[in-house]
C-alpha cells in the first residue's frame, strides 16, 4: 500500500466555524481521522499569513494567533497546542532552496490554520508547521513552490492549504444565517470543481483571465493561492475529489480539495 499522504485544500470561512459543528467542521473531522497512515506532521499554507517573503515556523511550540476582530470571547479563547516541527521546517527550507526561506520564531498558527486543524486533529496531537505566502510572486510561482513540496507527502507530511476559492467579503452576509449564494459565487465554485476534475487544472493557475466571475470570487489572491499550493503537490492525473463544498455568507465558498 502506498504510504503518500494526500494533499489537501480546505476552505475555512468564518473564524467561527473554530467552534461550530456543521457539514463542513464534519468533513473535516471525517477527512482527519480516515488519513491512512497518519500523519506525523502537518504543513500548512494559510491565506493569513500573506507576507512579503517565504518564512516556516521553526518553533518548537507555536503559538495560537487570534488574529482578527469583534468575535466572541469565546474564540479568544481557543488555544490549539499543537507542537511545532523544527526538522520539518529546515527541511521545507531545503526543498525550496535555492530560494531564500526565513525559520521564523514570531508567527506561530493563525485561524487560516487551527480554525480547521482543531476539527482535522481534535487531539493537536500532530505537530503543525505554517508556511508563509509569498505576497510579491505571481500565481504560477506558488504552484512551483507546491510542486517543490511535493516529496513531503511520501514523508509521513500532510499538506493543508487553507483559504477559499470564493472569498468577497465585501460581499459577505455578516451575522445572516442563510444568505442566498450570489449567482458568481456558485458558478466560480463549479468552475474550480470542474477544471479539476476534467484535466484542465493549471487553466486554475492564472485565475486572472477566468472572466469577471474570478474577478468577484477573487478580489485579492491570499485565500485562493493556498489551492495552488495543494495543486502543486498533486501528481498529473492523481484523482481529485472534494471533501465539501457550498457558500456560506453569499460570498465565500468552502470547497474543499482533496488529491490523492
Ligand atoms: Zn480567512
Amino acid at each position: 500500500m502506498s504510504a503518500r499522504l494526500p494533499a489537501l485544500f480546505l476552505g475555512h470561512g468564518n473564524p467561527m466555524n473554530a467552534l461550530r459543528e456543521n457539514a463542513w467542521t464534519r468533513a473535516w473531522a471525517a477527512l482527519g481521522a480516515s488519513l491512512e497512515p497518519r500523519p506525523r506532521a502537518v504543513l500548512a499554507i494559510s491565506a493569513h499569513w500573506y507576507i512579503p517573503g517565504i518564512a516556516v515556523t521553526a518553533m518548537s511550540a507555536p503559538r495560537t494567533i487570534h488574529d482578527f476582530g469583534g468575535f466572541p470571547r469565546e474564540l479568544f479563547a481557543v488555544h490549539y497546542p499543537a507542537r511545532g516541527d523544527p526538522a520539518l521546517a529546515a527541511r521545507v527550507g531545503q526543498l525550496l532552496g535555492p530560494l531564500p526561506v526565513a525559520a521564523d520564531t514570531s508567527w506561530g498558527l493563525d485561524h487560516g490554520s487551527w480554525s480547521v486543524l482543531r476539527h482535522v486533529f481534535p487531539q493537536a496531537d500532530v505537530p503543525v508547521v505554517q508556511l508563509s505566502i509569498d505576497a510579491t510572486r505571481p500565481p504560477a510561482v506558488h504552484r512551483e513552490l507546491g510542486t517543490l513540496l511535493r516529496p513531503l507527502r511520501e514523508e509521513g507530511v500532510l499538506l493543508v492549504g487553507s483559504g477559499n476559492v470564493v472569498h468577497n467579503l465585501e460581499a459577505y452576509a455578516w451575522g445572516a444565517h442563510s444568505a442566498e449564494p450570489y449567482a458568481w459565487a456558485l458558478r466560480f465554485e463549479s468552475t474550480v470543481r470542474e477544471r479539476l476534475l476534467t484535466g484542465d487544472p493549471l487553466s486554475l493557475v492564472d485565475y486572472t483571465r477566468l472572466g469577471k466571475d474570478a474577478l468577484l470570487s477573487v478580489p485579492t489572491p491570499e485565500h485562493y493561492l493556498p489551492l495552488l499550493y495543494a495543486l502543486g503537490a498533486s501528481h498529473p492525473g492523481e484523482p481529485v475529489t472534494f471533501p465539501t463544498d457550498g457558500i456560506e455568507g453569499g460570498s465565500v465558498s468552502m470547497l474543499a480539495a482533496r488529491f490523492g
